[in-house]
């Protein structure tokens, strides 16, 4: 076979997305379809190398699934909270929630597993470079993504080329101060938007906010408000309870605030709003918008259209790959995965 034959034939990638709870695996094509997949429980506590084995095992898994597909598998993607020194192969920085794993030497082994090149960058990266490739973001020049999970991550996406920054820490939309004098972060500063707008943050609020006033929220509970869930606020939101309500309206507002910073420095066309609290829909949605348009330039606003995240849980996946693929054409805008 011609070179030239050869790489048009290497029309697939694997992808690995790494989370604090379960790893996943998957064959994805150029078009980012999932064409078989794997999944593990990461068991974090077990510390880096035994996480390690336990990605190379399902890496083995997806590349025997593979079968007569593997002579077109181009390469090998990773997804990992915190960052990845491309030149290293090593987890160099963050990754908090994952003892052990930085300095873990990781696409050494994931390319000699499978013997195809390696690459990584960090998941919310791969998260929003997925959207960005084959989501909500398709076709946009600029894209910005607010991941809203347990925490708060976020990716830069210019001319489909995922933003990395110098040290690899562009795209930390969630660590914008939105109050000075506010609430502690777990990333040591205070009042980011992290802090109202995750998970965590309108679960906090909500707590306070239902002992002090009556709210279905507790009954929502059973009862105990150390139950309560992101989720719960939200559902207790859209049947019209006033605490809940006013909870996810403020969420609203510090995120809408934190889009128009955003939204006045990069001037992008898309804001995609991905992660799991987005699942929430409208009633986060409506008032986010509203928020922003009172926070935002209006001629920045014009060109930015504000949409909900469209992969679901193969956004980071999907990234991955589309990351290898761009690697291997050689024109990643940067060779550096990054962050916590
Ligand atoms: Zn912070």
């Amino acid at each position: 076979m011609s070179a030239r034959k050869q790489e048009r034939a290497a029309d697939l990638a694997i992808g690995i997305d790494l989370g604090g709870t379960n790893m996943k695996a998957g064959l994805v094509n150029r078009s980012g379809k999932v064409l078989l997949r794997g999944t593990r429980a990461t068991e974090a506590g077990r510390g880096g190398a035994a996480v390690l084995d336990t990605m190379v095992g399902l890496l083995g898994e997806v590349w025997e699934k593979a079968g007569r597909r593997q002579g077109r598998v181009a390469g090998v993607g990773l997804g990992t909270p915190g960052m990845i020194d491309q030149a290293s192969g090593r987890v160099a920085g963050g990754a908090n929630n994952l003892r052990g794993w930085r300095g873990t030497q990781v696409l050494g082994p994931l390319g000699r597993k499978i013997s195809r090149p390696a690459f990584g960058l960090n998941d919310v990266t791969a998260h929003a470079l997925g959207e960005a490739t084959y989501g909500a973001g398709r076709g946009s020049r600029l894209m910005v993504c607010f991941a809203l999970a347990t925490g708060i991550g976020g990716g830069i996406v210019v001319g489909g080329r995922a933003l990395f920054g110098v040290g690899g820490y562009a795209g930390e939309v969630g660590h914008q101060t939105v109050d000075l004098d506010g609430v502690r972060c777990n990333c040591g500063s205070r009042g980011c938007v992290e802090c109202y707008s995750s998970a965590t943050g309108v679960v906090r609020m909500a707590r306070r906010e239902a002992g002090r006033r009556r709210s279905t929220l507790r009954k929502m509970a059973g009862g105990d408000l150390k139950l309560l869930t992101a989720r719960m606020v939200f559902d207790a939101a859209r049947l019209g309870d006033p605490v809940a309500v006013a909870v996810v309206d403020r969420a609203a507002r510090h995120l809408g605030a934190a889009v128009a910073s955003t939204v006045n420095m990069l001037n992008p066309d898309m804001v995609v709003i991905g992660g799991g609290v987005a699942a929430a829909g409208q009633v986060l949605m409506r008032p986010l918008r509203k928020h922003f348009r009172s926070y935002v330039l209006p001629l920045a606003a014009r060109d930015a259209r504000i949409v909900r995240a469209k992969l679901g849980d193969d956004a980071g996946l999907m990234g991955v790959a589309a990351y290898v693929f761009q690697q291997l054409e050689g024109k990643g805008a940067g060779q550096r995965g990054r962050k916590r």
